[in-house]
């Protein structure tokens, strides 16, 4: 945190202000997803009956500042539980728990109704690494053969810094990054989304270390997973606050690699860092279709912010209670140029995950069309 971010690169999404977003906006031609759980086909969950019904609470694999999951309180275990099952082609989902081994998610993702999901492959905020052996890999590719889930999503650890200046830390960065790719390969999943590192000196020089970190572990972990660089929210010498941060870092990956190069859009991070989502949609869309291309954005994080626009801080709130509320939330899930992309919340989860998540994900659906 050494210095401040220059001046001339705040995001400008604000600006030329489009007059109401739905007023330029195009209905998705997804087809109307029943809002309410009663009318969706009922499905109940098959308890699953895992080997050991759950790791202790300190083994198991989140984020920083999310409460510990916990198999008591969550309604998937509840064997009175009525699974939502959406039959349409709207592909949103969550980050679920991976408690209990990877192989235990995809069950998480069938309970909430998900037709996209995404998972750590290990302890997000722990350097250890791990391989995904055979067994492990069956048993999860086994385990997403029961779901409706089409797109699956890593996201990698918080400790990584691919940009550091520090040779230690990058060296372990890189290393760290290159499970992360084998790991997703290993299970079969789609989409590796990653967040750009801290520059902490000088961001040019940030940036091209950055790339030459992703590009060293592409060429070293060759495969089909998709690594998308995620928009941050800007605090400190974060890169990834504006799309010409990410534009500057996908350019400066050589192909073949860039073409395994693409961006996940965070609308919280997004709107902390000046992209306006609630009145500005249309030239947050033409911004990004300008700076990087709409072929690039493969991934969406669909979360609220508990700050203010602007604010650079990155504190997710659960969806249509924030500061982004729910118009920018209907702007997104009514976007037609965003009907393949996946989209999976990571808005807190409370006590219970699985209800929670299926309460958000049916609000984002009742949404879809609704302008
Ligand atoms: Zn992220
Ligand atoms: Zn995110």
């Amino acid at each position: 945190m050494a210095s401040r971010r220059s001046s001339t690169k705040r995001g400008n999404a604000g600006r030329g202000k489009n007059e109401k977003p739905s007023a330029a906006k195009k209905k998705a031609p997804a087809k109307k997803a029943p809002v309410k759980k009663s009318a969706a086909k009922k499905a109940p969950l098959k308890k699953r009956a895992p080997k050991k019904p759950s790791l202790p609470a300190s083994t198991v694999t989140r984020p920083p500042k999310k409460p510990a999951f916990n198999a008591k309180t969550d309604s998937a275990n509840d064997p009175n539980w009525v699974a939502p099952v959406w039959d349409d082609d709207v592909l949103l989902g969550a980050h679920v728990s991976i408690a209990g081994g990877t192989h235990a998610a995809p069950a998480r993702g069938r309970a909430i109704g998900a037709t996209a999901m995404q998972i750590f492959t290990k302890m997000a905020n722990r350097w250890a690494e791990r391989d995904c052996e055979d067994a492990e890999c069956g048993a999860f590719r086994a385990a997403m053969g029961e779901t409706r889930i089409r797109d699956t999503i890593a996201h990698d650890s918080y400790l990584i810094n691919l940009a550091s200046p520090n040779e230690t830390l990058r060296r372990q960065s890189i290393e760290s990054f290159v499970g992360e790719l084998k790991r997703c390969e290993a299970l079969g999943l789609t989409y590796l989304v990653s967040h750009p590192g801290n520059y902490i000196d000088d961001r040019a020089s940030g940036i091209q270390r950055n790339a030459e970190g992703i590009t060293e572990a592409l060429s070293r972990a060759p495969g089909n997973t998709i690594l998308c660089m995620e928009t941050t929210a800007g605090s400190g010498t974060a890169i990834g606050a504006t799309f010409e941060d990410l534009a500057q870092l996908i350019d400066a990956i050589p192909e073949p690699y860039r073409a395994r190069v693409a961006v996940c859009v965070d609308t919280c991070h997004a709107y902390s860092a000046g992209y306006d989502l609630v009145n500005a949609y249309e030239d947050v869309m033409r911004q990004f279709d300008d700076v990087l291309g709409l072929a690039r954005l493969r991934v969406m994080h669909l979360n609220d912010s508990k700050t203010p626009f602007n604010s650079r801080r990155d504190r997710h709130e659960l969806i249509g209670e924030g500061s982004l509320g729910d118009v920018a939330f209907r702007n997104v899930m009514n976007d037609a140029r965003l009907a393949r992309v996946p989209k999976v919340i990571e808005t807190p989860k409370g006590t219970d995950p699985t209800a929670t998540d299926a309460r958000m994900l049916a609000r984002l659906r009742g949404y879809i069309a609704a302008m």
